[in-house]
């Protein structure tokens, strides 16, 4: 380890690479890994290469920017991307190579007039909203969008590759809206091959449908957080994913306090004993929640220690009891991790975090600081 660094995000590419093995299996479907904010804060580029490597077809993200920093990083699978402002850099996606799928017809006006200004034919892609009511074509915008793609097809300024949409209820795997925006998606596809484009390409699951609702998978699914090892119906399984990413540090100090001494801002936790306390050099500002303070465990040499008093920006404390639980300054500190990756006590996982501040996992990894060295094993 870099004897450097504070904090690493150290990520397990044999992970990713298993897990887009288990969203194949499971979805009977070809993979597109999404790898949009960095790939959940994981790394998109180590973990994009990774992806495609192990099966994955192509890879998406939201903005533009994204996908061409995985050009310019030299990836040269197919890369999706869909969240624009009509004023987006389309000529730079065109000159890229990249998948732009539009949501409206004024993107698509966009992208038509960026490829007739290179020269040159654009990959297009119609995302479409069947229900989820965010990104995607209007229904009713659908007869003037199918109309434009149909017309800009025949110019030559777009070849048509992809039609996608995405799920308001993926992670309730039964309820109607899923199967009726698959049936939605399909009516658009006969009406574009009826006008004379047929897209190649058509994805709606995301993780929970690919991995719950095989029925759902066109050509591909689509999924991000079971990418990275995430189960986002754990109620439902775990599916054999292995979460990629451990958050680790060491211990930076230690130090005995007496019976009395509070600890951190505004004192909100008073040992009641005398006790050691170790420093854990990570905070709020590297995605640690602040609502964790107090609540939250940290693995050292096989145990896990309450944080105590306040979650700082950098730094949060531990308690390390009385005979300072045989932990010394320099040693290793997961924060979360798979449950396994250690001996001893179960390590803290990205999920008892989520569960314990009342959100989720996909939020929990995103917010993985920059600071944070990505390491890669
Ligand atoms: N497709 C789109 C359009 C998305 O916005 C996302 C992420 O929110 C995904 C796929 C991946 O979803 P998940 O991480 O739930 O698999």
């Amino acid at each position: 380890m870099d004897s450097h660094a504070n904090l690493y995000a150290t990520v397990d590419l044999g992970a990713i690479a298993h897990n887009v093995g288990v969203l194949r299996d499971r979805s009977g479907a070809d993979v597109i890994a999404v790898v949009k904010a960095d790939g959940y804060a994981h790394g998109a580029v180590p973990v994009g290469r990774t992806a495609l490597r192990a099966g994955a077809i192509a890879l998406g993200v939201a903005q533009i920017r994204e996908a061409r920093a995985l050009r310019a990083a030299g990836l040269d699978g197919h890369l999706i991307a869909w969240l624009h402002t009509t004023d987006a850099d389309f000529a730079g996606a065109i000159t890229d190579g990249i998948d732009i799928a539009v949501s409206s017809p004024r993107q698509l006006a966009a992208v038509v007039q960026a490829a007739r200004g290179l020269g040159r034919t654009a990959t297009v892609s119609v995302k479409l909203d069947t229900g989820l009511a965010r990104s995607g074509v209007a229904p009713d915008e659908w007869d003037a969008t199918a109309e434009a793609i149909a017309a800009a097809s025949a110019e030559g300024a777009i070849s048509l590759h992809g039609a996608m949409c995405h799920l308001a209820f993926g992670d309730v795997p039964e309820h109607p809206l899923n199967s009726l925006q698959g049936e939605r998606l399909d009516e658009a596809v006969a009406d574009l091959t009826r006008r004379g484009v047929t897209p190649e390409l058509v994805h709606i699951a995301n993780s929970p449908a690919a991995l719950t609702r095989p029925d759902l998978a066109r050509d591909a699914v689509r999924p991000g957080l079971s990418v990275y090892g995430y189960s986002p119906v754990p109620e439902i399984g775990d599916f054999g994913l292995i979460p990629a990413m451990t958050l680790e540090t060491r211990i930076s100090l230690i130090k005995r306090i007496p019976a009395g001494q509070g600890v951190s801002y505004n004192h909100t936790w008073v040992a009641p004993r005398n006790t050691f306390l170790g420093v854990v050099p990570a905070g709020y500002a590297d995605g640690v929640p602040r609502g964790l303070s107090g609540r939250l465990g940290v693995h050292v040499n096989g145990r896990v220690f309450p944080s105590v008093g306040r979650i700082c920006m950098d730094q949060l404390v531990i308690d390390l009891g009385p005979d300072g639980g045989g932990v010394a300054e320099g040693d290793r500190a997961i924060l979360f991790g798979p449950a396994c990756a250690s001996a001893g006590e179960p390590v803290p996982t990205a999920t008892d975090w989520a569960d314990a501040t009342g959100t989720i996992d996909y939020e929990i990894i995103s917010r993985v600081g920059s600071r944070a060295v990505r390491r890669y094993v």
